[in-house]
């Protein structure tokens, strides 16, 4: 049993080492883009794992998956790690949002920064609750035009076309080379960051609103003890969603991203714990964190095991292609 003190450092390392792996893997796909472009001189190999950062492209896959059984050859690793995110989230909760997502860290860092310059404010509720439903209008959104609007043929097309080949590249030009909207955008999400507490992540990610309702089926979720409660607030105070867990007595919410900060900041010993639904028995706080990155890890060993991680296109095919379809 890991002691509740240690709980934010954990999590703090879990996250770096996240982060660091995907500093990683965009410096190499990066210099893979400045070869196949023709714009850097030394070949460096593709990394299958940036694509996990297609979302889009891989719940497509996934329906075609559904309906069809074909596994997507073009971007097999974001696939994988699609359904190893909603697996884990199904599992344990939105320990990706709370331990390995980079945007989570760097939410926290905004959010730390802010408090000491004294800019961070509290939203009124009248504010907090309609802006919570931002997230799944863009979720609602993707998922009329993916799940409603396209039919297996149109996906087929889609996922073969040269845009989608390129896609990879096309989300590191958005970064790199953004449009005056895209940047004016970018720094707002930037500034209310600073301001609000965990702005992108409560109120606007499309990714985190699926995984919040996945979630909900969780057998896992935090649960306070009415007799040990002080009603301090201290829970709600550092709990990135600001979730008003000493109001509950069951924490389901679709915003609980189970980081269990709040467990760690509780002043009674034995108000808050993590439960499984229909035993009521507290369950070891390693679990949330050291079952995501399991299934993240073993999911990435399976596809590699079995031939479904790395793309079909060779390395010299992306070459042609990102000559010849992306904009200059
Ligand atoms: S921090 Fe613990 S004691 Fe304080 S209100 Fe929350 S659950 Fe109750
Ligand atoms: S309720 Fe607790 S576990 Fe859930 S997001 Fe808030 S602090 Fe994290």
């Amino acid at each position: 049993m890991i002691d509740r003190s240690v709980i934010s450092f954990y999590r703090k390392v879990v996250q770096c080492l996240y982060a660091a792996f995907c500093i990683m893997v965009g410096w190499q796909f990066y210099n893979f883009y400045l070869w196949a472009s023709g714009t850097g001189a030394s070949y460096v190999p593709r990394p299958a794992a940036v694509e996990a950062f297609l979302p889009i492209s891989a719940l497509m896959s996934l329906k075609r998956f559904l309906f069809t059984g074909k596994w997507d050859a073009i971007h097999p690793a974001g696939l994988t790690f699609f359904i190893a995110v909603l697996s884990g989230a199904l599992l344990f909760r939105r320990g990706f949002c709370g331990y390995v997502c980079p945007v989570g860290l760097l939410s926290d860092a905004a959010e730390r920064a802010g408090r000491a310059a004294r800019v961070s404010v509290k939203l009124p509720r009248c504010l907090h609750y309609p802006l919570l439903s931002v997230k799944y209008v863009l979720l609602g959104f993707f998922a009329y035009i993916i799940l409603v609007k396209m039919d297996i043929a149109s996906i087929e097309s889609f996922l073969q076309s040269p845009y989608n080949i390129t896609v990879d590249a096309r989300m590191l030009l958005f970064f790199l080379s953004p449009s005056g909207i895209t940047l004016v955008v970018m720094v707002g999400l930037l500034a209310a960051s600073f301001v609000i507490k965990h702005f992108w992540c409560t109120y606007c990610c499309p990714y985190g609103a699926l995984l919040g309702i996945v979630a909900m089926f969780s057998p896992l979720y935090v649960h306070r003890d009415e007799q040990e409660c002080r009603h301090c607030k201290r829970c709600q105070e550092v709990c990135p969603a600001g979730i008003s867990v000493w109001d509950m007595e069951k924490v389901r919410v679709p915003e609980c991203i189970g980081c269990l900060e709040c467990v760690a900041s509780c002043p009674e010993d034995r108000c808050l714990r993590i439960n499984a639904a229909g035993m009521d028995r507290a369950m070891p706080l390693w679990l949330i964190p050291a079952g995501v990155v399991t299934v993240l890890m073993g999911a990435w060993l399976v596809a590699l095991w079995t031939g479904h991680w790395h793309t079909i296109i060779p390395d010299q095919a992306f070459q042609v292609f990102y000559r010849r379809f992306l904009p200059n």
